[in-house]
């Protein structure tokens, strides 16, 4: 349905209450505070996770936006200055209880959009809470809708952090932000074994391992930027659009 806007906080009451006659769809945007190397802006995944949700429900139409859960699990990241880390149970409560009062509205499917994988465990913890204490449907998107894209355009095996991707993305969204002479390769330190492997690319068998950002890299970048280009962004954001509209529209049609 047409609404003046797509993001709740710029709607008032009745508005919200015709758009639940009709839809019970809604996108709960997660970031994080944290360092993004010397040439990204702090706040990268939290305005990327409200970005793209916005222009999803913009093209769905049948859902709409919370304000972001601004803060994240970011401890890997406190070497480095303007990080700020909340606990993984503070997040997990937090989304529960942000959760929890939508679906006392009857919002009765929702997607955590997370910019953010430290998040990831923390929300999977409020959603299977929600699942089991009201019935709503949740999902969780931490970059998982264009894995096609990252297999086919990004070259940096081991890219996770400020580079080569986020660096493309924030290219194509908030490109007077990237601070264009800053953009260097890092110098990498990966443990040895060939299970800990890092990054949005790397399948096969793995294990999952926790680290400190500034054991890896010097500037806090893991993969390399110099790399990324406005026009992969460009491509990345159109199809993850496009997914998440459709997403969206599929849960509008699912019956609750
Ligand atoms: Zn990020």
């Amino acid at each position: 349905m047409k609404m003046r806007s797509y993001y709740l906080g710029e709607l008032t009451w009745p508005d919200v209450k015709e758009f639940l006659a009709v839809h019970d769809v809604i996108v709960v945007p997660v970031g994080s505070c944290e360092q993004h190397g010397p040439h990204l802006p702090i706040d990268t995944d939290a305005y990327d996770a409200f970005w793209l949700s916005l222009k999803a429900a913009e093209k769905a139409k049948c859902a709409l936006v919370a304000p972001t859960i601004y803060y994240g699990v970011s401890s890997h990241h406190m070497d480095f200055p303007g990080t700020v880390t909340i606990s993984p149970h503070i997040l997990e409560q937090l989304a529960y209880e942000v959760a929890h009062s939508l679906v006392k509205h009857d919002f009765k499917k929702m997607v955590f959009e997370n910019g953010h994988g430290g998040n990831t465990p923390a929300l999977q913890s409020a959603a299977q809470r929600i699942m089991m204490d009201t019935e709503a449907f949740v999902a969780i998107d931490t970059v998982s809708l264009i894995p096609d894209f990252i297999e086919k355009s990004i070259q940096t095996s081991y890219d996770a952090h400020a580079g080569e991707f986020e660096t493309s993305t924030t290219l194509a969204n908030r490109e007077d932000f990237v601070i264009k002479e800053r953009i260097k390769k890092p110098k990498i330190t990966l443990p040895k074994s060939k299970y800990t492997k890092i990054g949005l690319k790397e399948s096969g068998p793995k294990v999952s391992w926790s680290f400190r950002t500034k054991e890896i890299s010097e500037t806090g970048v893991i993969g390399d930027p110099t790399k990324a280009s406005k026009k992969k962004g460009e491509t990345a954001w159109k199809l993850a659009i496009e997914r998440l509209a459709d997403l969206l529209t599929e849960l509008d049609r699912m019956k609750s």
